[in-house]
């Protein structure tokens, strides 16, 4: 029992601490069911990933070879299947509850593999985003590099191949988020503008939130704060035993493009170095976004690393269009996205009586949030849910999606294809003497690690550097065992 006395309390049905996107959709889920919710979170949504998003609604094109091979990865892609089918009706009722302009901002999206990159990471990857849209019946159409109009990268990086995925689209995270604010206020729901600061429970049931010197009693609690979830797991008894948060901090920029023009759809890069590919996202009024870093980060970070912010606006005036760089930057966004310390979602009931999770949804929780929202509100009222969401379970063992051997060699080729993405210049050879020696000293630095247990790749890579990361593992791993 952690009750605090003489607190000012008001109680509700459900109390959700975190104002993202996952945060405000399953508030208002729940308040259109005639729940009693509120949400907590401080308006200007410090440290959110969210708000940084490029926010586009695709799951195909965040297919990888490694996300494919494992059941966990091919889990998520279907759950992104599920949820690409929901956000029609889910924008048409959230664009009716509001006045304003539309929340979607691209149409399509268009993959192109340029001369950038690797074989190994950017032919094998766009290859497998080919290969699922054709078994899960997804229709696109193969497209002529030299017909994408508007892409004008330098001619060293141009475009070798491109395809059009007509369904996958994006959206202006602002403009959803404020959306969902306003359509959960309508439905009854609670904006409560403060951080929730700990979590009250008592034996083995949790009954409410402190926040701002006050008690927020509810039957139900759901913890959806980011990667802020973490000190909020650290006040309850369970905490050591669900995977942790760490960040997967990223830079995005919004840039007003000197000729007022803009690409119709989405256009990017498949996934590489070890972040969510370079890409492109139509924003309006002659702004374009362009998005992302991803670098592991053992807390969240407000700014941005000049190295970051240089890189992501190299990639994007040398790879896709020439003139971005006599753009207008108008906006640097920094944003965490919620990575688990085994990369996968946390998502469910969180191993205490009215204890629920929602989190971890690393790389595309702004995409499944109609399908999470819904399927969670679902269980929290008694109901099965449709989706299988059991392989994501928050009390878990680490996810080993992947053998030791293959995540190895996931670390190699992304760590060298980061050299060629930043233009490095190596005599022909070395490429192949420097994966003789790294493939080696990743293996050890795994094995000394854990004899067992691999992280995933982006954070075998950065426990190399991040002495926090090997022990937060360590500590995870460990409990794991005495858990059996
Ligand atoms: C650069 C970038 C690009 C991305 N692009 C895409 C994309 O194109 N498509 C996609 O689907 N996903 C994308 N993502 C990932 C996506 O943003 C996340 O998966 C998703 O937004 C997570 O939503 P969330 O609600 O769980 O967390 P967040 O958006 O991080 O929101 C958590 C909220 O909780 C608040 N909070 C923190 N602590 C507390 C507390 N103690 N009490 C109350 N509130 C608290 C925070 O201020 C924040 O507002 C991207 C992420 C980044 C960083």
């Amino acid at each position: 029992m952690n009750a605090q006395k003489g607190l000012e309390s008001r109680n509700f049905d459900v109390v959700i601490a975190g104002n993202g996107v996952l945060g405000m959709s399953l508030g208002l889920v729940l308040a259109r069911r005639g729940q009693r919710v509120a949400v907590l979170g401080e308006p200007h949504r410090p440290w959110a990933g969210t708000a940084a998003a490029g926010a586009m609604l695709g799951c195909f094109g965040e297919v990888t070879t490694s996300l494919v091979s494992s059941e966990y990865g091919r889990t998520k892609l279907e759950l992104g299947i599920r949820a690409g089918r929901m956000w029609p009706s889910w924008l048409a009722e959230l664009e009716d509850e509001a006045d304003g302009n539309g929340i979607r901002t691209a149409d399509g999206t268009t993959v192109i593999l340029n001369s950038i990159g690797t074989a190994e990471i950017d032919d094998a990857n766009f290859n497998a985003i080919r290969a699922e849209l054709i078994r899960y019946g997804e229709p696109f159409e193969d497209v002529d590099p030299l017909d994408l109009d508007w892409v004008d990268g330098e001619p060293i990086s141009r475009p070798l191949r491109a395809f059009h995925v007509p369904g996958e689209h994006a959206v202006n995270a602002a403009a959803l988020l404020a959306r969902l604010e306003s359509a959960f206020v309508q439905a009854g729901g609670t904006l409560v503008t403060d951080m929730a600061t700990g979590v009250e429970y008592q034996g083995d049931r949790v009954t409410g939130v402190f926040a701002n010197g006050e008690r927020l009693g509810a039957g139900q609690v759901v913890l959806a704060a980011g990667a802020r979830t973490q000190p909020l797991l650290d006040t309850l008894p369970v905490g050591p035993r669900i995977p942790r948060l760490v960040s997967g901090y990223g830079v995005s920029a919004l840039v007003k493009t000197v000729d007022g023009t803009l690409p119709r759809s989405v256009i990017r890069t498949p996934n590489r170095s070890f972040a969510c590919g370079l890409h492109l996202v139509p924003r309006g009024e002659g702004e374009v976004y362009i998005g992302a870093t991803n670098i592991i980060s053992v807390e969240p970070r407000e700014i941005p690393e000049m190295r970051d912010l240089i890189f992501l606006l190299q990639c994007a005036q040398r790879q896709v269009r020439r003139s971005l760089s006599v753009g207008g930057v108008t906006k640097i966004q920094v944003g965490n996205r919620p990575v688990s310390l085994d990369a996968f979602p946390i998502i469910g009931e969180g191993g205490m009586d009215g204890l629920w999770i929602m989190t971890g949804t690393y790389r595309d929780g702004l995409h499944l949030s109609p399908l999470l929202s819904q399927e969670i509100a679902a269980r929290m009222l008694g109901e099965e849910g449709e989706a299988d969401l059991s392989l994501f379970r928050p009390v878990r063992p680490p996810v080993q999606a992947w053998s030791r051997e293959r995540i190895i060699d996931d670390v190699v080729e992304h760590q060298i294809g980061i050299g060629y993405e930043q233009d490095w210049k190596l005599p022909v050879e070395w490429d192949e003497w420097i994966k003789m020696d790294l493939r080696p000293a990743t293996a050890a630095w795994a094995e000394e690690i854990d004899p067992e247990i691999t992280p995933p790749p982006e954070l075998l890579f950065t426990s190399r550097f991040v002495p926090d990361l090997v022990k937060i593992l360590r500590e995870y791993y460990a409990v794991s065992r005495e858990d059996g």
